[in-house]
């Protein structure tokens, strides 16, 4: 499958690794939009949030604990921070690879354009 994020997850494209485990990988993103924007993907291909079902949503509950842990080590739980899914063209998803934004370090405005 020609997937950006599956090859990271292999290897086949560098990155910036932050965390990893047998189900998720965790790097920098390569445009950062704030001091820390780290992405958090399955290692499994799973395309959007709409791909989320009975069988893999467990997969999601442990993203979030990750996120957690992501959060603590890198200084921003006490600041706070916010984890972003987009999903579909409107949501402004560019690569269909399910992907969590982890972003922190400055203060974020809400709502997003
Ligand atoms: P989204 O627009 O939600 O699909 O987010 C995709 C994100 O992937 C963007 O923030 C990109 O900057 C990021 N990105 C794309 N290619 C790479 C890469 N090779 N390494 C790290 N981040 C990437
Ligand atoms: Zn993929």
């Amino acid at each position: 499958m020609d997937c950006i994020f599956c090859k990271i997850v292999q290897g086949e494209i560098p990155s910036a690794k932050v965390y990893e485990d047998d189900k998720v990988y965790a790097f920098n993103d390569i445009s950062p939009a704030a001091p820390t924007h780290v992405l958090i993907i399955p290692k499994e291909h799973i395309s959007s949030a709409l791909e989320v079902d009975e069988k893999n949503s467990s997969l999601i509950g442990h993203i979030f604990t990750v996120a957690n842990k992501i959060a603590r080590d890198l200084g921003i739980d006490k600041t706070g921070f916010r984890i972003v899914n987009n999903c579909g063209e409107d949501g402004g998803q560019t690569v269909h690879h399910i992907h969590f934004h982890l972003l922190g370090g400055r203060s974020l405005q809400w709502p997003p354009g």
